[in-house]
């Protein structure tokens, strides 16, 4: 899943005004955005394998440090911990907290039985992606939720034109992925989910309250 990650996120704003866009994109998408680091490591792997569901081409064979639910688990209480220093407040950390590990949930949905609950499994996998239809459905309609949501919570913001220019960027990425030929190499695939992490000083900058 990916527009529903960010759906996510969207929605978090609405329970969490005073966090920025940003954190909350972060929070929902933390293990994707740790997930190409590990694959360069060579700590984590993915093959190419097209066909393997209708809607991705992507055998996600190895990733318990990022993808397994008690990994989930560690990042959210590593990333909560952060977020309590930060905000100072135990609903904001659980909720951001929570966020992280909403990843893991969503991914069971649309993935095969490849989502590790301890490391070495055992693996679930709801399989939304054996159908594009759906997949573009259920994706589509948690992403308009969300931003909904966002609208009604965010105020100025929402009006801001580097605001829409991220939610473009996000549908482009993301129809991409869907209906773009699959990645030549694991390594071109694990650069091009790093640009994950440009939309954290995006988002920052589009949600922020005031100009100056
Ligand atoms: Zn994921």
């Amino acid at each position: 899943m990916f527009l529903g990650h960010i759906a996510v996120g969207l929605a978090g704003k609405r329970a969490a005004p005073s966090v920025s866009l940003a954190t909350w994109l972060t929070s929902v998408q933390l293990v994707d955005m740790l997930w190409p680091i590990f694959l360069l490591l060579g700590l984590e792997h993915v093959r190419i394998a097209p066909g393997i569901t209708k809607f991705t081409p992507l055998d996600f064979y190895d990733y318990p440090i990022t993808h397994s639910l008690v990994g989930s688990a560690a990042w959210a209480a590593i990333f909560g911990g952060g977020c309590l220093l930060v905000y100072r407040s135990a609903r904001i950390a659980a909720l951001l907290a929570a966020g992280v590990v909403s990843h893991w949930v969503l991914d069971v949905i649309s993935h095969r039985p490849d989502m590790p609950v301890l490391p070495r499994g055992p693996y679930l996998g709801l399989g939304l992606w054996n159908s594009v239809p759906a997949t573009l459905v259920v994706e589509l309609a948690m992403f308009a939720t969300g931003l909904g949501l966002y609208m009604r919570g965010g105020g100025a913001a929402g009006r801001r034109i580097s605001f829409w220019l991220l939610i473009a960027f996000l549908l482009v990425v993301y129809f991409a992925a869907a209906f773009g030929p699959p990645p030549p190499d694991t390594r071109t695939l694990a650069w091009s989910a790093l640009t994950a992490w440009v939309l954290v000083p995006w988002a920052w900058r589009a949600d922020r309250i005031t100009d100056h």
